[in-house]
């Protein structure tokens, strides 16, 4: 018997597809925050640079939220000065003004922002009220403009909400109109608890574009809880979105909704990517590197299909 040896999805091309995604890659912020392990500013330059390395455009490197809330993002300040020489984007999450001066003063060029659709994940989250938090992301956008810096804006449980259940998606169109507004660059749609399904994913995107919303402007950020994520990224692709999130090894979820379980993997989402002959730049086998070593660092599996197949289950 001989043993399968694959090391790349065979392509095949569809039409109505774009040429080229891009891809952010989540997993030094949005995939931290959410892991048990605190990482050392040490291991966290280290990933950030082996994901540089891979090919990734857009990394997002850190979050200046406060470090009793969120203790896995202490020392980002330390992690964006170790940077020197990386060529991704590296944007930070800033939930308020004074997030955004420690950010600027840690030399951040490149922020992101983050809004509830709903009311109860705002206050869980952000620990404030939605009309609080809108007013304090906008002051931190207007800052962020001032300073010339592009900012993007994260939208939380557009697909559904643990506590309230179906979101309306009007909700959506306003609060994306409203960043559009602001000055926002790019609007990441994220699924927090990964409840969307493809059907949900183009109505949504439709609503959008319907409501001024340019699609080039348009991201996804899936999570796989459910196992639809990368179904949910096709039906993206379909309706012309080519910008989606992603999280090496599938670390993360988040971390106040107790149901969310694990991000895209960005292997996984490369790989499909790249069977549709769909450019992203980054290089599958250089992933395949850093999932089982972050894995390691962080003492959890790998949640990702494509390195569970090509590297095998235990190899953390
Ligand atoms: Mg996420």
């Amino acid at each position: 018997m001989t043993v399968l040896d694959i090391g790349l999805p065979t392509r095949a091309s569809e039409s109505g597809m774009p040429d080229r995604v891009t891809i952010w890659e989540m997993s030094p912020r949005d995939g931290l925050q959410a892991e048990p392990t605190n990482l050392s500013s040490a291991t966290k330059i280290e990933l950030i640079r082996r994901l540089d390395a891979a090919g990734l455009p857009v990394i997002e490197a850190g979050s200046f939220v406060r470090s009793d809330r969120v203790p896995q993002m202490a020392g980002s300040d330390e992690v964006l000065r170790g940077l020197d020489g990386v060529q991704a984007r590296m944007p930070v999450l800033v939930p308020n003004p004074k997030g955004f001066d420690r950010a600027l003063a840690a030399g951040a060029d490149d922020i992101a922002v983050f809004l509830s659709v709903t009311e109860s994940f705002s206050r869980a989250n952000l620990s404030s009220d939605r009309a609080s938090a809108e007013a304090s992301a906008n002051e931190v956008v207007r800052r962020s403009r001032d300073a010339g810096l592009p900012v993007r804006g994260y939208l939380s449980m557009v697909f559904g909400d643990p506590w309230e259940g179906a979101v309306e998606i009007g909700e959506v169109v306003r609060l994306a109109q409203l960043l559009l507004e602001w000055g926002v660059e790019e609007i990441s749609l994220g699924d927090t608890i990964g409840v969307a399904t493809p059907g949900l994913v183009s109505a949504t995107v439709a609503a959008l574009e319907a409501g001024g919303v340019p699609i080039e402007r348009i991201a996804l950020h899936m999570h796989d809880t459910y196992g639809l994520a990368l179904a949910n990224v096709y039906a993206g692709l379909l309706s012309g979105v080519t910008t989606f999130d992603a999280s090496v090894a599938g670390v993360g979820g988040c971390p106040f909704a107790k149901s969310a379980s694990g991000n895209l993997a960005t292997e996984d989402l490369v790989w499909m990517l790249t069977g549709l002959g769909i450019e992203t730049g980054v290089s599958i086998p250089a992933l395949l590197e850093i999932a089982p070593w972050l894995a390691q660092q962080l003492d959890r599996p790998i949640s990702s299909r494509v390195a569970t197949a090509l590297i095998g289950k235990d190899s953390k």
